[in-house]
């Protein structure tokens, strides 16, 4: 039922907010390496690991002779004394701005030390933001640019990135931990309100956090190799039994955070707003691994990855010309992770999503729906995302039969089985994974047998099905 995926999937959204404040993070990057370490407080002052903070930048080594702690980074000297916020390092003398502590022979300094201890170690400039707590080593930085488009809003990149996303009823948040940005601009953004009503960005807990709000449900996609992420609203697509469904719907279980559900009143999310029907359904298309992740290498030239998104593509152009609405999670060789498939998936209230792989293992068509996890009672609402799925199962092996029928109707051998794959089991509506294998990889290649699967997945999703929706 979609109403409970909803309601789950904003206790997970709050449950991970909560964990991830409860603890004081530190960011480092560095040109070689980004890092976050766990950040101590003491008598009001704000504390790291001196020994954790260096070991991925060189060469290290502690050890405590009673009150007194010795560091040697690359072959540097420097000694510590507990209590103290004198220092000495290479022969001098250093001011650590407050007392160095000694928890269990971990040496500790205070973060209002690191932009001048840090160069005397590295030879190198450090750029402290310490609203944020992030650390710049040696000049690394990522720019990124936001622009308002008349569909949303456009973020340009000057390399690579993947913040973790997380959507609520007309709020998308992004958080980058890995990637070296400052805050995004947002002053000078025309907002028309219509599409998006507030756009902000802060350094926050080692991380930059991007809040978009809109009047619409928002999805973000990635292109440029994971240089442009792009939020526009997600396309609304409801079936006509699903709207009667809602609106004698049971209210989904209210969380303590999350505003009820309700069928009558108007806390319901808007995209569940009755009336909202769709002519024609979303399909959800997954080109499976990307960017880092080649998925299985097929020839000494070729990645799983390539020929996944070049049978998305046939995929894509087989249900656009039977009328159907298609989303690309990926349409570039974009890095996304199993989490944010799912999440993208699920914002956008999609008919149906499907995962392309490819392998040169065995022959013929797999489809696959999920094998549900069983025995996690005691994990609470994280077992709610494992099985997420647990609602549309039956839609999703309905989906896989006629899948496999049209298939097997080209001659072409095909087997359904369950499998824990990612992200079927996170998933709220019906989703299956097809995985193309040959043994002769001329074929599994070839333009004409890529369409001709195409084609048959196509009108396997073009079929109606009596449980989509449910
Ligand atoms: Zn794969």
């Amino acid at each position: 039922m979609a109403t409970r995926g909803i309601a789950l999937l904003l206790m997970l959204a709050f449950a991970t907010a909560a964990t991830s404040s409860d603890e004081k993070r530190l960011s480092i990057y560095s040109p070689n390496t980004n890092y976050s370490l766990t950040v101590v407080d003491n008598e009001n002052r704000e504390y790291v690991g001196l020994l954790e903070l260096l070991e991925p930048l060189g060469k290290v080594s502690a050890r405590q002779e009673g009150r007194r702690w010795k560091l040697n980074f690359n072959n540097q000297e420097a000694e510590f004394t507990l209590g103290q916020a004198k220092a000495r390092i290479r022969g001098a003398d250093f001011d650590l701005t407050g007392n160095f502590l000694l928890q269990n022979g971990r040496g500790l300094v205070p973060l209002t030390a690191l932009t001048t201890l840090l160069p005397r170690f590295l030879g190198n400039p450090v750029e402290f933001h310490s609203t944020g707590r992030r650390l710049f080593v040696n000049g690394v930085f990522t720019e990124c640019r936001a622009a308002t488009v008349p569909t949303g809003l456009v973020v340009h990149c000057s390399a690579p990135v993947n913040p973790a996303i997380s959507t609520e009823p007309g709020r998308l948040r992004m958080v980058f931990t890995r990637e070296p940005l400052a805050a995004i601009e947002t002053r000078g953004l025309q907002l028309d309100g219509k599409v998006l009503s507030q756009v902000s960005s802060q350094e926050s807990n080692g991380a930059v956090e991007v809040n978009i709000s809109g009047s619409v449900p928002l999805l973000a996609s990635f292109s440029d190799g994971g240089r442009t992420i792009t939020l526009a609203p997600a396309p609304q697509v409801e079936s006509a039994t699903e709207s009667a469904q809602n609106s004698t719907a049971s209210p989904a279980p209210n969380t303590p955070d999350a505003a009820p559900v309700n069928p009558t009143a108007g806390a319901r999310p808007p995209w569940l707003e009755p009336g909202a029907v769709a002519t024609q359904a979303l399909v959800i298309i997954d080109a499976a691994h990307g960017g880092d992740d080649s998925g299985t290498v097929l020839a000494p030239k070729l990645n799983e990855k390539e020929v996944t998104l070049a049978l998305a593509r046939y995929l894509r152009r087989e249900l656009q010309t039977r009328g159907m609405a298609v989303l690309m999670l990926r349409d570039a060789d974009a890095s996304l992770s199993q989490d944010q498939r799912a999440g993208l998936a699920n914002s956008s209230r999609a008919a149906a999503y499907v995962c392309l792989h490819a392998s040169a293992d065995g022959n013929g068509v797999r489809v696959y729906t999920a094998l549900l996890p069983t025995g996690h009672e005691d994990k609470g609402i994280f077992k709610a995302w494992a099985s997420a799925q647990s609602s549309a199962l039956s839609d999703s092996r309905e989906l896989a039969a006629a899948l496999a029928d049209e298939i097997r109707s080209q001659n072409i051998s095909v087997r359904a089985l369950a499998a824990p794959l990612r992200p079927l089991n996170n998933l709220t509506h019906a989703a299956v994974a097809v995985e193309l294998s040959a043994l002769n990889l001329a074929q599994l290649t070839s333009p004409k047998y890529q369409q001709q699967v195409a084609a048959a997945i196509a009108r396997g999703l073009a079929r109606p099905r009596p449980g989509a929706g449910r």
